[in-house]
């Protein structure tokens, strides 16, 4: 049968998968196919489709129909909502015995997953980790896969959201265009060792991880030794450890080390990131991109990030605010935005 499908070369194929599924615009009716080279993904709606991708080209085109498979919804008398994180599924659910329902239906499913983790405490402590009740399965632990990287952790001792891969992807992919940095922080052309990305909150290496893949030489710091030795691993892992640089400390105590060494700074640790922008500062080069995570009331999600920026980098910089991204709504009322600041000395 004949259906619409996005074509896309191979290469750019899971961005655009995860655009379109991030929208909810893929039809799982059809199999997605590839042919020379290129993905054909059936989608649902091609006027969305269009909004949705930068570019886009959509095509008719004959399809396999799906072997239908069973969800957990289809064994239950209700459509449980849940994360997959590489093999483990996460659900949030106060009721003991409607969390044991769901992750019985969630084995007995056709979903690829052997491990059922229900979230038993709201994330905490400086180390951001949330206490998981183990449902099935042997462990905490996983390898999860998002946009060509691969990230082994442990839920239980690390901090990791599934949910944030599309914002990653959108700063990781400023990377490469990042060339201005490096050329004007050196003065001399661009440096020999690709971008320099510093991330001061790094966890397991989300963001370090698909910017070293980018050609960035980068300094991954975390308070959490664990979060540390993942971020060694996943740095191997991904084939990039000769660009990385893992650190476990406080990143006050490492900044000074660094200073005026980044092009680009990550400081994903909402709710207190104001706390590190004097360290930020230290480490910003001449030229220095700042992607500043935040949650705050959605009256006024930037400004508070905004004028505590303003307020750590003036007079030394020049601040503008090149993007103002609302990555997700948080709490009712609240929302979990980024700013993307250039500073110039
Ligand atoms: N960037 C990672 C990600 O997106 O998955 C981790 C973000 S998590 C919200 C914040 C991280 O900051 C945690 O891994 C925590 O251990 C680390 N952290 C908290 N305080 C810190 C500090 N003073 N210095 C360095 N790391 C810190």
């Amino acid at each position: 049968m004949e259906v619409p499908c996005v074509r896309v070369a191979r290469e750019a194929g899971e961005a655009t998968r995860s655009s379109l599924a991030d929208a909810d615009l893929i039809d799982d009716t059809y199999e997605i196919s590839v042919a020379d080279g290129q993905l054909y993904i059936p989608i649902t709606d091609p006027d969305a489709a269009s909004a949705v991708l930068e570019e886009c080209e959509i095509v008719p085109r004959t399809v396999t129909e799906r072997e239908q498979q069973t969800t957990p919804a289809d064994l239950l008398a209700f459509d449980p909502t849940y994360e997959r994180l590489g093999e483990a599924a996460l659900i949030d659910e106060d009721d003991p015995e409607r969390a044991r329902e769901i992750a019985d239906a969630i084995l007995e499913s056709d979903l690829p997953a052997e491990t059922v983790l229900n979230k038993a405490s709201k994330v905490k402590g400086e180390t951001r980790v949330r206490d998981w009740e183990l449902l099935a399965g042997e462990n905490t632990t996983v390898v999860h896969r998002e946009y060509g990287c691969e990230f082994a952790l442990d839920l239980a001792t690390v901090y990791f959201s599934p949910r944030l891969a599309t914002e990653r992807h959108r700063v990781a992919e400023q990377v490469s265009e990042a060339q201005r940095a490096s050329e004007s922080a050196s003065g001399q052309g661009p440096r020999a060792d690709g971008e320099h990305a510093f991330d001061m909150f790094a966890g397991v290496g989300p963001f370090v991880i698909p910017f070293a893949k980018r050609g960035a030489t980068c300094v991954g710091v975390d308070i959490n030794a664990e979060a540390i030795d993942y971020l060694r691993e996943n740095a191997r892992r991904n084939g990039v450890a000769d660009r990385v640089t893992a650190i476990n400390d406080d990143v006050r105590e490492v900044a000074a080390e660094y200073e005026n060494w980044a092009d680009r700074i990550v400081m994903n640790l909402p709710h207190s990131a104001d706390d590190f922008l004097e360290s930020a500062v230290t480490l910003a080069s001449d030229d220095c991109t700042l992607h500043y995570y935040d949650i705050q009331h959605e009256d006024d999600p930037f400004g508070p990030g905004e004028r505590a920026i303003r307020a750590a980098a003036e007079p030394e910089y020049a601040v503008t605010v090149e993007t103002r991204h609302t990555v997700r709504s948080y709490a009712p009322h609240e929302l979990n935005v980024c700013l993307d600041v250039r500073l110039e000395r």
